[in-house]
């Protein structure tokens, strides 16, 4: 049986060297054939040199250049694609998530299940990143539907028959533990304890952790939309009743002081309310106008093996 570890690296260079001794080390006692699928995604530092070597000297290891940097799920993507194995793991290079749970991970597919997910029971990250995280998980689930219960990152493992099903998943802006969900299959969790980095600064910008996220509720969520027209409904009606309401006083004769401020608060108010639902039209033809392109979600440069 074959096992491929599948690490996406963007400026990794400060780990990459205690990544390989832990990785090393960790699969010496397995009776398993491994395969280490290192993603540069692109990197400026040292990473790609790192990485080279690592490949040229092991022959287990294989390392993917990207022709610049494509991001975190792009890298995931073409590490799936180039995957041999019979079951692919996903880990980040920051060592975060402990290589020890690799262990763990195998014990449950071993027993017939085709995906383990890692679930963090616990975050050491900081504040403002766990309170993000948290919350934004919550909001997903009460967004999509029940079926479709992500409460994990990208790390765990697949089995080789999953993977060939996410692949023949077309979509550009992609969204793996929606995915991995959504294709369905026997699946079990273990909990683990998520590390802060080791070393060196997170590689994934609050910017691009906000375009994943949008990804995420987006690409699996129509509510945000329904949202709006339910929303549009409750005002219609309610200034439907407040209309009447006016009428009935006028006819009863009872002084209403017309009042400037209500046009002009019901005015930015619905404008605002507009402006809202354009945007989130917005989001979704901008997605449409993504998946139409079809344009590929990674260019590899050059892949180094032994
Ligand atoms: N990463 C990547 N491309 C990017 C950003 C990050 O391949 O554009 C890699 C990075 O090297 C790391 C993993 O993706 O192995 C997760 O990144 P990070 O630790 O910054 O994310 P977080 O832990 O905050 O989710
Ligand atoms: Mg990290």
């Amino acid at each position: 049986m074959k096992i491929s570890l599948i690490i996406p690296v963007f400026n990794e260079e400060a780990i990459l060297p205690l990544l390989r001794t832990k990785v090393e080390n960790l699969v010496k006692p397995l009776n398993f054939q491994w395969e280490f699928i290192l993603i540069n995604d692109g990197s400026m530092d040292k990473s790609k040199e790192i990485i080279d070597r690592w490949a040229k000297e092991d022959s287990r290891a294989v390392g993917v250049s990207f022709s610049r940097n494509f991001g975190h799920q792009a890298a995931i993507t073409a590490g799936l694609a180039q995957s041999t194995g019979d079951a692919v793991i996903i880990m980040d290079a920051d060592l975060q998530d402990p290589p020890e749970i690799i262990l763990d991970l195998i014990k449950e597919w071993e027993k017939g299940f085709k995906v383990v997910l890692a679930v963090r029971k616990r975050r050491k990250e900081n504040f403002l990143r766990r309170t993000v995280f948290g919350l934004f998980y919550r909001l997903f689930s009460f967004l999509v539907d029940a079926s479709l219960k992500v409460d994990s990152g990208v790390f765990g493992l697949m089995d080789k028959v999953v993977v060939r099903h996410i692949l023949l998943l077309e979509e550009r802006n992609r969204f793996l533990p929606g995915l991995r969900a959504w294709v369905g299959f026997k699946t079990t969790r273990i909990l683990y304890v998520r590390d802060d980095r080791s070393i060196g600064s997170p590689k994934q910008s609050v910017i691009k952790l906000l375009k994943y996220g949008m990804d995420a509720i987006f690409s699996f969520s129509y509510r945000p939309l329904r949202a709006c027209f339910v929303l549009g409904a409750i005002m219609s009606a309610t200034c439907f009743i407040y209309g009447f309401v006016l009428i009935v006083l006028r006819i009863a004769n009872v002084n209403v002081v017309s009042g400037f401020t209500t046009i002009t608060v019901s005015i930015f108010f619905v404008g605002g309310l507009l402006l809202i639902s354009n945007g989130l039209l917005g989001e979704y033809i901008a997605r449409i106008y993504d998946e139409v392109k079809k344009r590929p979600l990674y260019i590899i440069d050059e892949i180094v093996k032994r």
